[in-house]
């Protein structure tokens, strides 16, 4: 059996060259941030928190223009009870669209949890029951924007009132779509239609030294965002028209963002966001390390070990039921919260098959901390993100690598 800390170190010097890029990324996107502090003049007091209705919380309304900033967007709503990146993208649906609207995606089927909000799966109070309608078009075969279908689709149905595009590939098969690329769709589909152009900005952010081009870009705090220290929340960033529109629906018509006691949670959501230009480089580099690892070892991995990365989200198909459980023990073992419990397929709510998880997070559900999910059936493809530094991630590749190797023992 091959040393796995001398595959380790052989997959570390080969990917050397793409290591220093990530880190150029970072210092880009650190200055970008500190910039966005410095400018809104970011003081201790801010810090403090209020109770109640929460008016005149300076510390929220400063936070809330930091992260505007920092995307490069004209406004933000960010709040700690936003509970998932799922509830940010449901408060942007609902704020934007009206009865008789159609919702037009443009990468094809949206993330998973989305289906009922949109009642694609029925649910009691999807978009459906309001009357909203929903269409899709499907990415071209390799993985772009379908610019004639989508031209065809708008020109087809006066109703569509937004262009709704995942940068994620997600769990589907597809690559991610870099955040170059949203200003093409932008500038293209506002040829033809002033419909709102919402981004799905979950596992994006600060992998790119820009963030996509659109009226509005929505995601979670337990993810990328929140640079591993924001406890919960999520944020709507875009222009000043859409997220006064969203905090509408985000709160109460007519109260928007002038209200919502922070309780404290400000200091956090800004220290993760001064962390997060650094966490997202640590995971981005635990993502390239699997990858490189996994396919020395004979695994297929998407993206490839040298694929320039434009999400965290790593694909690994193991082939076997023992290798993706053995894989997950790995994950799991190497984390500093739960070590000890060794990951079993289970039954999940929504799905037909039993789906296996590895997450020893300090912030439960968190994946911008090392973790590990798939459905346990062929290819047996695990799907790996994260990683709060590169060292734990690493250490957390080795270990799924030595529990693999176990098996052919
Ligand atoms: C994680 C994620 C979401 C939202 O998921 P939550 O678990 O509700 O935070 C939405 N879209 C994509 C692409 C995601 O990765």
């Amino acid at each position: 059996m091959k040393d796995v800390y001398k595959l380790v170190s052989e997959c570390e010097t080969d990917l050397k060259d793409i290591f220093d890029e990530i880190d150029a990324t970072a210092q880009k996107n650190s200055e970008k941030v500190l910039k966005a502090f410095s400018e809104y003049k970011l003081s201790e007091r801010h810090f403090a928190g209020t109770t109640g209705y929460g008016y005149d919380d300076d510390g929220r309304e400063v936070c809330e223009k930091i992260f505007a900033r920092a995307f490069g967007c004209e406004e933000a709503a960010v709040r700690h009870n936003i509970i998932s990146g799922t509830h940010a993208i449901t408060i942007g649906l609902f704020g934007i669209l009206r009865t008789g609207d159609t919702m037009l995606s443009v990468t094809g089927m949206p993330y998973d949890t989305i289906e009922p909000v949109i009642g694609i799966t029925p649910c009691d109070g999807s978009l459906a029951e309001y009357g909203i309608h929903f269409k899709k078009v499907d990415l071209t075969a390799d993985g772009k924007f379908d610019f004639s279908a989508i031209k065809a689709a708008i020109d087809s149905d006066s109703s569509i009132k937004m262009i709704y595009a995942q940068r994620s590939k997600g769990y589907q098969a597809r690559r991610t779509i870099p955040a170059c690329e949203f200003e093409e769709l932008y500038n293209f589909v506002k040829q033809y239609t002033n419909a709102y152009v919402v981004v799905d900005n979950c596992y994006g952010e600060f992998c790119d030294v820009i963030e996509p081009k659109a009226d509005l870009i929505i995601g979670s705090l337990i993810k990328n965002a929140g640079g591993g220290i924001a406890e919960c929340g999520g944020y709507l960033a875009g222009t000043k028209e859409a997220v006064e529109k969203v905090s509408n629906r985000l709160t109460v018509p007519g109260v928007g963002r002038e209200e919502g006691a922070t309780l404290g949670h400000t200091k956090n959501i800004l220290k993760g966001l001064f962390f997060a230009p650094h966490v997202v480089a640590q995971a981005l580099k635990t993502a390239h390390l699997a990858a490189a690892v996994f396919e020395a070892m004979g695994f297929n991995c998407l993206p490839t070990a040298r694929e320039r990365r434009h999400c965290l989200v790593q694909t690994i198909d193991l082939n076997t039921k023992e290798t993706m459980l053995a894989f997950c023990k790995g994950i799991q073992s190497g984390s500093p919260v739960d070590s000890f419990v060794t990951p079993e397929g289970c039954q999940m709510p929504g799905y037909t098959c039993d789906i296996v998880m590895a997450a020893g997070t300090f912030t439960q559900g968190s994946s911008i901390e090392l973790s590990a999910d798939g459905p346990l059936v062929p290819p047996y493809r695990v799907y790996m993100q994260g990683g709060l530094t590169y060292e734990s991630g690493k250490y957390g590749v080795i270990r799924a690598a030595e529990e693999i190797l176990k098996l052919s023992k």
